[in-house]
Order: structure tokens, then sequence, then C-alpha cells
């Protein structure tokens, strides 16, 4: 059975659904995302184009190419808040505190893996999870 979890944005005014298993899941510790997020990390899930669909009217979503990274973020016109991020793959990166907030809780089977670019961290996570440079 596929596993299907809607997203949607402070004003409701966007709603994203996603569909089956992310590419991957976890704490993202890279320059990029701390710069364009301004995040000490970013806890993610990233799927394909395919598995992500807007459902709301395409209208409200807007997109800003960064202009130093490989990063797009896609936000609500209405209130700002970003539904994704792209990445240099165009994988759509969905933060778990997103999914958490939209669907209540952060389901188990999103939960992050692993810590990744671990090497590029700004703060150290003492967790049991798996530590990827
Ligand atoms: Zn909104
Ligand atoms: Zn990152």
């Amino acid at each position: 059975m596929a596993e299907s979890y809607e997203i949607t944005c402070s004003c409701g005014d966007v709603r994203v659904r996603l569909s089956g298993v992310p590419r991957v899941r976890g704490h993202c510790h890279c320059n990029a995302c701390r710069t364009v997020l301004n995040v000490p990390y970013h806890s993610v899930t990233a799927w394909n184009p395919d598995q992500v669909e807007v459902t709301s009217e395409p209208d409200r979503l807007v997109t800003f190419q960064h202009p130093d990274f490989a990063i797009k973020k896609v936000f609500c016109a209405g209130c700002g808040e970003v539904l994704y991020n792209t990445n240099k793959m165009d994988w759509r990166v969905v933060s778990q505190l997103l999914l958490s907030k939209s669907i209540g809780h952060l389901p188990p089977e999103l939960s992050s893996l692993s810590h990744f670019h671990y090497a590029a961290r700004i703060v150290d996570v003492n967790d049991d999870l798996p530590k990827k440079d």
C-alpha cells in the first residue's frame, strides 16, 4: 500500500501531497541548507519530483532560486511558509517539522535514519544515529 502525506502552509492556501517512500530522511548539516534556510541543520525528507503533487491552486506557490546555491525555495504567496526546497538533484526536500505540524506528529517511517554532511556541522548532536560526511 502506497503511503501518502499532506503538508500545508500556515494559512492553508497551499497543500502538497507526498506519495510513497522518501528517497532520504535525515539531518543534513551542509552549508547550503544552513545558509539558505538559516538553520543549524535541516531535518528533512527528500522526494522525487513525481512523488510530490500540489493539490491546491498552483498560483499561490512562489519559487525563489537562490543566487549562490542550486537550491530553490518554494513557498506560499500568502503566508511565506516554505513548503519545500529543491536541491541540486532537483529532489523535493520537505522539512520534518512541517510534516509534523501538518500531520500532528512525525510518522516514524519519515523520521531521520542518519546525519549527513556531518563533517560540515556547526553543532554536535549526541544521538545514536549514524554520522556520515
Ligand atoms: Zn500560506
Ligand atoms: Zn543540506
